[in-house]
């Protein structure tokens, strides 16, 4: 079955389409494996995204935080599926839009695409929730572009903050509020803090860094990390306080502006940067794509991730609400999404040879958090054997190590961490794109009207303050 890539002809609209025997939109965890195990097996596969490199999603933060290079967690395409080139086509392109029953995809080029079979596999994005200004002015960390710019954005503020001549402008020059205490904001708020505790009173003075720098982790649930064990939870708030970062728990942020965010009780936090990783969503190419769409605005698959009476059309990865052998939700994990494109890649090689397909099994391996040098928490496996401090932060590296795609990404990684651990230096230090990527943002298409944060969507209120769509959402595979 190798590339077997030609043109026809749609009957129906008598437009011509490039057709493939897989056609697979994105090429995060989910559609990637999935292009791997096909391009072994020999099926001729068509892989689609808008980037010619695949983002590792889970070290974002540390490149938003000058950690690691911003090339440890973007890997070339071309790169990683080299040996199954003779069969696997990677096309970059935005995907403007699908239609699912046809099986087709149009690029923003105008090209179009067929399928014999259709995988969807377009990730999240960020849900502002219709946040007043939260999206125009806040920091998305959802994308190596979100990295880059957010990164551009606090050296930019430090540097002004730095700048500040007035003694009495001085304080909380460059603060920094962190929307969301779930594993993506505790991450981020952590590595900000540590920053500040260790690399600016480094770079620039310990008095600057006492009397300019502040963190704020604000969530509207009154816990840090809802997902996680009280007992996690207990040394994540302790541990991030130690390293001075301040929490404000069961407080919603009513709107974020250019000084910084009110809060539900008027409260308001002066901020130069504000980050949001309290939201997600789900593409939006998917509901007019012809699929119904459930919480999240994620496809609610069959058991065999296919899409319900859209036959030959599979959604995975973050794109999907995929559940387990009992029906219980799956979280939007890398685990989940690298596990369900591979199991996806069986089940399509069983539909082209007439075979039957077979019900998703996940393996959990279970979830884990970093909160800052030597102090991680993981909660190990099915039945969550618990580890903090440095045997989780060890743990925590160790997983991190293995899942990055790439020896020359693995030892970088090894290297900064290394450096980082045994010396207050970051040499990724560096401004990329001021601010330029915010102001595109802020003059984009507005966002359309989401999920209510309070009242009878409970669930969705709590997606609101923690960006976790259900109990677990973060684990490693
Ligand atoms: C900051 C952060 C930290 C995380 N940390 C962890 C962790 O520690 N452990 C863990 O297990 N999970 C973690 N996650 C979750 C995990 O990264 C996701 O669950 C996983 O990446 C989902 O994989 P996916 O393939 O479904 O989607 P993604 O990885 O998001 O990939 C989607 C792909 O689709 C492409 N795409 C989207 N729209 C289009 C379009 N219109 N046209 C063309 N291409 C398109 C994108 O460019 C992207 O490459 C984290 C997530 C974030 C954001």
């Amino acid at each position: 079955m190798a590339n077997t890539s030609a043109e026809d002809t749609d009957p129906a609209d008598g437009h011509s389409a490039i057709q493939h025997d897989v056609v697979i939109v994105g090429a995060g965890f989910a559609g990637l494996y999935a292009a791997k195990q096909l391009g072994r097996s020999g099926v001729d596969v068509l892989l689609l995204d808008q980037n010619n490199y695949h983002q590792f999603q889970p070290l974002l933060y540390q490149a938003a935080t000058a950690q690691i290079a911003i090339s440890t967690v973007a890997r070339p395409l071309r790169g990683i599926l080299h040996r199954q080139r003779e069969h696997v086509t990677i096309r970059t392109a935005r995907v403007a839009s699908v239609d699912a029953a046809a099986k087709t995809v149009t690029t923003d080029d105008g090209l179009t695409y067929r399928g014999r079979i259709l995988v969807l596999a377009t990730g999240s994005e960020p849900n502002f929730f219709d946040t007043p200004g939260a999206r125009e002015l806040a920091y998305p960390l959802y994308s190596v572009d979100d990295a880059t710019s957010l990164s551009s954005a606090m050296l930019g503020a430090l540097e002004r903050a730095a700048a500040t001549r007035d003694a009495a402008e001085r304080r909380g020059t460059f603060a920094v509020v962190v929307v969301g205490a779930g594993p993506n904001g505790v991450e981020t708020a952590g590595a900000i803090a540590e920053n500040i505790k260790f690399v600016v009173s480094e770079y620039y003075s310990d008095e600057f860094a006492a009397a300019q720098c502040e963190v704020h982790l604000v969530d509207m649930v009154d816990t840090v990390l809802p997902p996680f064990s009280t007992r996690s939870q207990k040394y994540t708030r302790r541990s991030l306080e130690e390293l001075g970062v301040r929490i404000h728990l069961g407080r919603a942020v009513s709107s974020v502006s250019t000084s910084g965010v009110e809060l539900e009780d008027g409260t308001e936090l002066p901020a130069a940067i504000v980050i949001w990783t309290a939201g997600l969503k789900a593409s939006g190419l998917l509901e007019p794509a012809g699929l119904t769409t459930g919480r999240g605005g994620r496809v609610d698959v069959e058991r065999d991730l296919t899409a319900p009476g859209v036959p030959g059309v599979y959604v995975l990865g973050d794109a999907a609400n995929i559940t387990d052998a009992k029906g219980r939700a799956l979280p939007q994990l890398g685990s989940v999404a690298k596990q369900s494109g591979t199991w996806a890649a069986d089940n399509i090689c069983a539909d082209l040879q007439g075979r039957e397909r077979k019900p998703f099994r996940f393996r959990d391996m279970g979830v884990m958090a970093m909160v800052g040098r030597g102090h991680a928490i993981a909660e190990m496996g099915p039945r969550r054997f618990q580890i903090q401090g440095m045997l989780a932060f060890l743990a925590w590296l160790g997983v991190h190590l293995v899942l990055l795609s790439g020896w020359s990404q693995r030892a970088a990684a090894l290297v900064s961490w290394f450096r980082d651990y045994l010396t207050r230096r970051r040499t990724q230090v560096v401004v990329h794109q001021p601010d330029e990527y915010a102001r595109a943002r802020r003059q984009g298409p507005t966002e359309p009207a989401a999920t209510p944060t309070t009242g009878a969507n409970a669930e969705s209120a709590t997606r609101t303050a923690t960006g976790v769509a259900t109990p677990g959402e973060r684990s490693q595979s």
